[in-house]
């Protein structure tokens, strides 16, 4: 099949798109065929990529910060201008509805938008210290080479979101896409390319070897810096490893949301916030509301409308027009899926709307509603990834959200009420990096992005995602 675009499929190292002696088919989690090929990296593949990182580092973190942020600004404007195309690759490779892919292409790009700005913005200090006696002075200085390793559910924006804060601070890159999802990942490289980014500076590496080619590249001596987005089982891993040689670390990890429906909440906003919360990629996010609390009063009319809305949705080829649900990402996950299902029905859950897997789409599941799920299931700690929305009535508040708290995710958390002040004190109250007062979405390229336990350290976007890239340094001064 023709792709969309041109896309070069080798290893970026250096300036050169290296082929490599073996190769990884790409799938069509909508038709489960070969949708193209791309080199499976060596280890020997990732050193020379940290290499070449490595080699240009020192002349990127000189380049004047104005220099950085045009050049993240063209990134930009050519990813804006090649539009449909990539949305159209992120289709193709990951399985999501072409709408979802458009509206993760913008928001994608909006981080090299973003950061195109911030690149300007690296602030410093200087004060005179408390005694009267000396100089503060405090600079920033960027962290160095930095591996930036992503997942399959958004292949543009998790990169995006890495990529975009680094080159602004003035790192130099090797981002190792999952190999589910490369073909994403090699466009926007290429994209960065052409908007100027030297050779050198963005290097891409796709194995599915993952495990010693990340660990070889963190034993290099040259990276100073892990940004990983991914599961927290993996994070864990990687933050061992990286402990050998105390690399800087940030982590985006998994989540197990809450949505909290309130007795006094408007019900139409909380249907609309949920299928936002839950289906935007088909359920394949780490935002995605794993667990819907909803007071009994109100349990009834939120159960029949969101069934309703969850049954209407058109289960295809993401890139059909009419589909409204694409495909899971693969086999694996779609037979992972019908297990927690069955499993929760065995205990008792009721399905009130799909629950089977299918055949066409390749890798589909129907958009489930399990009702009746006891407040202490197992499926309640389980990231379910994927069109699946367990319901949980509740009475007391208290202990609602004691609930909603024993889990050891917490990313990000949903509450539905007209009593604002109610919501902020429920939000306050909520183990989560981030929360959702009456909206599903929370994903904003100048918000900082992150959770908190097990969900990871740090943040991406605003200001703040573009600190992880940056060391301060103090400089005590006498003059
Ligand atoms: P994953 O952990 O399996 O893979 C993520 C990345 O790590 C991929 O690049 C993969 O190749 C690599 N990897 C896998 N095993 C490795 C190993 N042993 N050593 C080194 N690298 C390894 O996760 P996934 O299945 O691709 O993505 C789904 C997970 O990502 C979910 O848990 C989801 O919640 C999480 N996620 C989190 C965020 C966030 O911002 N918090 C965003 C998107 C996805």
């Amino acid at each position: 099949m023709t792709l969309p675009l041109e896309v070069n499929t080798g290893s970026l190292i250096g300036s050169e798109w290296v082929s490599g002696s073996s190769s990884i088919d790409v799938i069509n989690p909508a038709t489960g065929g070969v949708l193209a090929t791309v080199a499976n990296a060596t280890i020997t593949d990732c050193l020379a990529a940290v290499t070449a990182a490595d080699r240009s580092f020192e002349s990127w973190s000189k380049t004047a910060p104005r220099v950085r942020g045009e050049i993240l600004r063209r990134a930009y404007e050519l990813m804006i201008s090649e539009h449909e195309a990539l949305s159209q690759l992120i289709t193709l490779e990951m399985g999501k509805v072409i709408t979802d892919a458009r509206a993760e292409v913008t928001y994608a790009a909006e981080f090299f938008r973003w950061f195109s700005e911030e690149a300007v913005r690296i602030d410093g200090d200087y004060r005179r210290a408390p005694s009267g006696n000396n100089w503060l002075l405090v600079s920033r200085q960027p962290v160095g080479v930095s591996l930036l390793a992503t997942p399959w559910n958004f292949p543009a924006a998790m990169a995006t979101r890495k990529i975009g804060p680094a080159l602004a601070a003035g790192c130099s890159v090797v981002l190792k896409p999952a190999h589910d999802t490369p073909l994403t990942a090699l466009a926007i490289a290429d994209i960065l390319l052409r908007a100027g980014v030297p050779d050198g500076v963005v290097n891409v590496v796709v194995t599915d070897q993952p495990a010693p080619a990340v660990e070889a590249m963190l034993n290099s001596g040259l990276v100073r810096k892990l940004s990983f987005t991914g599961s927290t089982r993996v994070g864990s891993l990687l933050l061992q490893q990286a402990a050998t040689r105390i690399i800087n670390c940030s982590m985006e990890l998994g989540g197990n949301a809450p949505l909290i429906v309130c007795a006094d909440a408007d019900v139409d906003v909380a249907v609309e916030g949920a299928m936002l919360a839950k289906m935007r990629n088909g359920g394949a996010a780490c935002t995605a509301a794993n667990r819907f609390f909803v007071h009994e009063s109100v349990l009834e009319e939120f159960t029949t409308k969101f069934v309703e809305r969850m049954s209407s949705l058109v289960l295809g080829d993401g890139l059909a027009a009419h589909t409204t649900l694409g495909p899971l990402v693969s086999q694996a996950q779609q037979h992972r899926v019908g297990e927690l299902v069955r499993g929760a029905v065995a205990r008792g859950a009721k399905v009130l709307c799909g629950g089977s897997a299918v055949t066409d789409p390749a890798f589909g599941f129907q958009a489930t509603v399990l009702g009746g799920v006891s407040a202490d299931d197992p499926l309640l700690k389980e990231e379910i990834f994927g069109p699946v929305a367990p319901i949980v009535s509740f009475t007391d508040e208290r202990e609602m959200i004691q609930r909603a708290n024993d889990v050891d995710h917490g990313l990000v958390s949903y509450v539905f009420t007209k009593d604002v002040g109610k919501g902020m004190r429920i939000a306050e109250a909520l183990e989560s990096g981030m929360v959702g007062l009456n909206r599903g979405l929370v994903s904003d390229p100048a918000a900082p992005f992150g959770g908190v336990k097990q969900s990871g350290i740090g943040r991406e976007g605003g200001h703040d995602g573009l600190l992880e890239f940056l060391e301060t340094k103090y400089v005590a001064g006498s003059w």
